[in-house]
């Protein structure tokens, strides 16, 4: 059993009432970035005193800069269809919900989207969908990647797809992997059996060991970079949160490598339930402060997604506590980037939105750099490859020249004059204070930028 749900309750139960001293020795430890226990993450979350609360995210902000620094991913992501097969209670895509206009785009019109997410700059993009399939069955996922990796339009291409779909067998995700995706991603919701029951009331979906499973059936077939996720809001999250550790434990263990990235999703409203709109376990602002800051300390090697299901004040609080991707310009129902108006097959409500170009501006503004890389990926460093790399300042040396080069990229190509202004500033700013070895690669990359050039990574 990957998850042992009696010995969470135990650990939560024993670090009901944690100390300052225990608290203050946790968070020494987690400043050495080499991650923290269980025991010790149930301790965290149990802090309440204001004091010790500031020191929790200090920590946090340390490890975010040390590891990551000031870089910051984005993606978009591609809703190709709204057809699905179960009943997912928080779901607006749920098969029973006849509130929602229901579309699988046809490789033309994922073709459309594609060229739509170039124009706005976008190098990366999250395939997601519900779980049923045109007549094609799964062949259509795999049509609908190689569309989006074909397109090409003006000046760009996206360049890495990530996936977002119900859990395979290990055959087809060899074909996925065959597809060259990025990243595989599946959410386990939550990870506690009985809520799982509950808010899973029909189709395949109900089937809890088969979801969990599915992450180690993506690695048998050779797809090392991962993302798992917890949907907060449906059962307790400090439950949750020491269920994903034993999750990520169990990787480890078993692949010798954990997810590549940890996905932190709150139930957002959407229209035909009302789950979503009244979480049973609401996960309020300051809880997903600690949330984050908790994750950042626990595993300092995963990436953090935020989606635009948050609005952007918190998007900004979090990006210092930890955050490394994030999604900007959304869509959530197929075809909505083409078809501004189709609202009524979308997923969930959107807290953030913001125009690309806007997001850009105002990252740039709180002074983070945002990325497009794909340079790790596509020079075969992932999985253990890019965990070896994952040492402070070896990320540092790769990440941050690159991140630069392609935010370059962005302002020629795509920015406003006004956030074309403040991110060459940035751009110069950052690499005036980056390490010199660093600085040396950085400006490398991005003067051949500036001289028209495409595409530079190291
Ligand atoms: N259908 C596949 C599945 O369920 O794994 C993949 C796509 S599904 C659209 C992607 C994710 O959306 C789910 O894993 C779930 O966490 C999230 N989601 C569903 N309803 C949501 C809601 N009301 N608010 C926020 N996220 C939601
Ligand atoms: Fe379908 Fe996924 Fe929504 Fe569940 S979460 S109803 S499986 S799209």
């Amino acid at each position: 059993m990957i998850i042992q749900e009696p010995d969470i309750q135990q650990i939560l139960h024993i670090a009901r009432k944690p100390d300052a001293k225990a608290v203050n020795d946790i968070l020494a430890e987690a400043r050495e970035m080499k991650g923290i226990g269980a025991d010790k993450v149930a301790l965290l979350a149990h802090v309440q005193d204001p004091e010790l609360l500031q020191e929790l995210f200090e920590t946090a902000r340390y490890i975010k800069e040390e590891i990551y620094g000031k870089r910051l991913v984005l993606f978009a992501p591609l809703y190709i269809s709204n057809l699905c097969g179960n009943e997912c209670l928080y779901c607006a895509f749920r098969a029973r919900n006849t509130a929602i206009h229901r579309r699988a785009l046809t490789q033309a019109e994922i073709a459309r989207e594609t060229r739509i997410l170039i124009d706005q700059g976008h190098k990366r993009v999250l395939l997601v969908a519900g779980e049923a399939y045109p007549q094609e069955g799964f062949q259509y996922v795999l049509d609908s990647i190689a569309t989006i990796y074909n397109t090409r339009h003006d000046h760009g291409e996206i360049r890495r797809v990530n996936v977002n779909i119900a859990p395979l067998e290990v055959e087809e995700f060899r074909a996925l992997k065959e597809a060259q995706i990025g990243t595989y991603q599946l959410f386990q919701e939550t990870y506690h059996r009985e809520t799982y029951r509950n808010v899973h009331v029909g189709g395949r979906k109900q089937d809890y060991d088969w979801r969990i499973t599915a992450i180690d059936r993506a690695m048998q077939a050779g797809i090392d970079d991962v993302g798992i996720g917890v949907l907060f809001g449906l059962a307790d999250w400090r439950f949750e949160i020491l269920a994903l550790m034993q999750h990520i434990r169990h990787l480890e263990k078993t692949f010798g490598v954990g997810p590549h990235t940890i996905s932190v999703p709150r139930l957002e409203p959407a229209s035909g339930t009302e789950m979503a709109s009244k979480p049973p376990h609401a996960v309020n602002d300051h809880d997903f402060r600690k949330i984050i800051a908790i994750l950042r300390l626990a595993v300092p090697y995963t990436g953090i997604i935020l989606s635009t299901r948050e609005n952007p004040q918190t998007r900004a609080e979090s990006f210092a506590l930890g955050v490394s991707q994030i999604s900007a310009g959304s869509r959530t129902n197929p075809g909505g980037y083409a078809d501004h108006e189709d609202y009524d097959a979308s997923q969930f409500a959107l807290g953030d939105h913001r125009p690309l170009d806007e997001v850009i501006h105002s990252i740039a503004s709180l002074g983070y750099i945002p990325s497009f890389c794909t340079g790790c990926y596509r020079l075969g460093r992932t999985g253990a490859d890019f965990m070896d790399l994952a040492k402070p300042g070896d990320i540092k040396m790769h990440c941050e020249p690159n991140a630069l080069s392609t935010y370059q990229e962005y302002l020629n190509d795509y920015a406003s004059p006004e956030t074309r202004a403040t991110g060459e500033k940035l751009i110069d700013d950052v690499i005036t204070g980056m390490h010199p070895d660093a600085a040396r690669r950085a400006r490398n990359l991005v003067e051949r930028v500036r001289a028209g050039g495409h595409d530079v990574y190291c």
